[in-house]
């Protein structure tokens, strides 16, 4: 790979950057003493950044979103046809890969084939509640069932009634007021069961809380749960097998729609093409984004039962009962085909299967990890993988954001890229993770485990 920086110098770029640029979850005190990193080109699993250094990509485009890889012509390809073709027609006109797009994702999910396209995780999210408050105002007139539930850690997005219904206090605290009508349960985290029991014989009091959360909240003003088949950015919390049985149990019990978040977990990133897929459930609403066209466009989706969409179905004059929602840019044609070809590699390529097998190997490798005394937890599903750090494996209290920042480093410059989850409220959890393309090979994930063993090594507390 050639390092072309269109005709900038290095340190013209980072001036720049460091004058104008104000980068998404950044505290930019940080490049008053660092430069600011700038990534220039990827190929495979390996990104390139602008000093011309190469690294193995162990967050897929920093937010586990490129699920395929870095250099795929054949989706280049695609949408450059495309937008020579017809770049673009939004409302009520949809365009040829919009539509296949839809036929393709209700493929895959033959239980929701009604395709509901925008443009990010957030919008997806924001759609889904809209569609399931509509829904019961449609369907029951007389009641209002209007109220969303989030898990405790859960991440569902950006935009004010996204963050309402994401379960991480740190990431909301500064926004509010926030919109009414969310409430909360607990996390399904084992390694630090909220209720202080063990599994198995815990009950899985975590899954019950929604039971008791629906009667608390009243049960006619429920809409909708929504959930992270395996938590990504609150700590990577893959649930215990039972759990997603109780938990649809108690949505069928008390007519609440069960809407599983699959931003980060759908398009393979677990090991199969959707995360609850491990589960055996069968959700109302999914919803979708990131590996959907694994960051080469943005688009996002929510898909939802055919029941759920024939409530939709009105008279011409009644001017709000359709859904009377739109994003200017959700169904963009390029976008679509972006995703058509991207679904294409997933399944061609089989790489579920190797999320499954690599994940597999990764989460091994780490596991042996557990022996170093800051190392409390492995844990993890496909290539979507977290390591709990704590100062005391008995008190379990997180290991410091320092630190951490220094393990991440350290493990740069082996020429890895993991991340860090800072939550730095008592007792919650501080983790590193990894989430690799999901076409890395066994030498690909020796050189992660590697680079993660000389990092958490190097930590003397
Ligand atoms: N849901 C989950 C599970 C996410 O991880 C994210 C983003 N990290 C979102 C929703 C929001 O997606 P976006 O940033 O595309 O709006």
């Amino acid at each position: 790979m050639s390092t072309d920086l269109g005709g900038f110098s290095h340190e013209e770029l980072a001036k720049i950057h460091r004058d104008h640029l104000w980068l998404h979850l950044t505290n930019h005190k940080l490049f008053e003493k660092q430069e600011p990193p700038i990534m220039v080109e990827g190929q495979g699993v390996i990104i390139k950044d602008a000093l011309g250094k190469e690294y193995i990509d162990g967050l897929s485009g920093g937010v586990w979103a490129v699920n395929v890889g870095y250099g795929r012509e054949s989706i280049v390809n695609a949408v450059c046809e495309q937008l020579r073709r017809l770049p673009y027609y939004a409302g009520s006109m949809a365009t040829p890969p919009y539509i296949l797009l839809a036929q393709k994702l209700a493929s895959l999910l033959p239980n929701l084939p009604k395709v509901y396209i925008s443009n990010s995780g957030s919008e997806a999210n924001e759609k889904s509640f809209k569609i399931a408050r509509q829904y019961f105002r449609e369907k029951y007139p007389d009641k209002d069932k209007y109220k969303i539930i989030y898990r405790d850690r859960d991440y569902h997005g950006t935009t004010l009634a996204a963050l309402a219904s994401s379960g991480q206090r740190e990431r909301k605290a500064k926004f509010g007021p926030l919109p009414e009508g969310f409430a909360e349960i607990p996390h399904a985290l084992c390694y630090r069961c909220h209720f202080g029991k063990s599994y198995p014989g815990c009950n899985l009091e975590c899954a019950r809380a929604l039971e008791t959360v629906i009667q608390k909240e009243g049960e006619d003003s429920v809409a909708a749960v929504i959930i992270e088949p395996v938590t990504a950015g609150g700590g990577i919390i893959p649930p215990v097998a039972e759990y997603y049985s109780v938990i649809r149990e108690i949505c069928n019990r008390y007519e609440v729609l069960l809407i599983l978040d699959e931003v980060v977990t759908g398009f393979a990133r677990t090991g199969l093409m959707f995360g609850h897929q491990h589960y055996g459930i069968d959700p109302d609403i999914i919803t979708m984004a990131k590996g959907l066209a694994s960051g080469y466009m943005p688009i996002s989706a929510t898909v939802a039962r055919k029941g759920i969409f024939d409530q939709f179905l009105v008279e011409a004059e009644d001017v709000s009962g359709y859904f009377r929602d739109i994003s200017t840019f959700g169904g963009c044609a390029g976008c679509s085909a972006a995703a058509l070809e991207n679904i294409k590699i997933i399944e061609e390529e089989k790489l579920a299967e190797n999320s499954a097998a690599m994940g597999k190997y990764l989460i091994d490798n780490l596991k042996e990890l557990e022996e170093l005394p800051i190392v409390g937890d492995v844990r993890g599903k496909g290539l979507l993988v977290g390591v709990e750090l704590v100062e005391d494996k008995k008190t379990k209290r997180p290991l410091s954001e320092k630190l951490l920042a220094q393990i991440v480093a350290d493990a740069k410059a082996e020429g890895v890229i993991i991340g860090r989850m800072v939550r730095s409220v008592p007792g919650h959890n501080n983790v590193l993770y990894t989430a690799p393309p999901l076409i890395i090979n066994r030498e690909g994930i020796e050189k992660i485990v590697n680079a993660f063993r000389v990092a958490l090594g190097k930590q003397k507390l």
